[in-house]
């Protein structure tokens, strides 16, 4: 049984990370899509509203399923018993962060790889932050996200104005 898990802050889940889970569910038997707590990013959405995104969006996924963690990244993998962890590489800016990261976590657990992924080229220049920029904005973000996410967003800023 090979596991992968794709962690992530998924402040809201976007077109981009969807073709990265897409992609790595065709190579692992399974994949957990896990949503890291990050309350230093002060994140728009709560870790439950977070993780509920996803939830949805992989609902017709059979391999693939949401979950919420804390705490250090590799211990979390080791105790879902993965083999890889997936990050997604949208463009050489992601490189050098992406490329820190991956090596600090060989050192904290040398069993378990890093595999980076890349999207469709349309979704290279996706990110959370510019899909809640646009929203904020008042700009239109149906080729971004997921239509639930959408709608989340618009309930979530009518709350909280920018
Ligand atoms: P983090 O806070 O860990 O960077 P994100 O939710 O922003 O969490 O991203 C999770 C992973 O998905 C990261 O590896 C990031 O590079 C990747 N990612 C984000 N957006 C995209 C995208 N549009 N295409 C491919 N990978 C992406």
């Amino acid at each position: 049984m090979r596991t992968a898990i794709y962690p992530g802050s998924f402040d809201p889940l976007t077109n981009g990370h969807l073709d990265v889970i897409q992609r790595a569910a065709k190579l692992f038997d399974r994949v957990v899509v896990a949503v890291a707590r990050n309350e230093s990013k002060h994140p728009l959405f709560t870790l439950e509203e977070r993780k509920r995104m996803v939830e949805r969006a992989v609902r017709r996924l059979p391999n693939v399923r949401a979950d919420s963690f804390e705490g250090l990244l590799m211990d979390y993998a080791q105790r879902q018993s993965a083999q890889a962890v997936i990050r997604g590489l949208r463009a050489v800016s992601d490189f050098e962060f992406e490329f820190q990261l991956a090596l600090m976590n060989r050192k904290l657990n040398e069993r378990i790889e890093t595999i980076f992924m890349m999207p469709k080229d349309a979704y290279t220049f996706l990110s959370s932050r510019i899909v809640k920029e646009i929203a904020s904005l008042g700009g239109d973000v149906t080729a971004f996200v997921p239509a639930h996410v959408r709608t989340a967003l618009l309930a979530k800023l009518r709350q909280r104005p920018a």
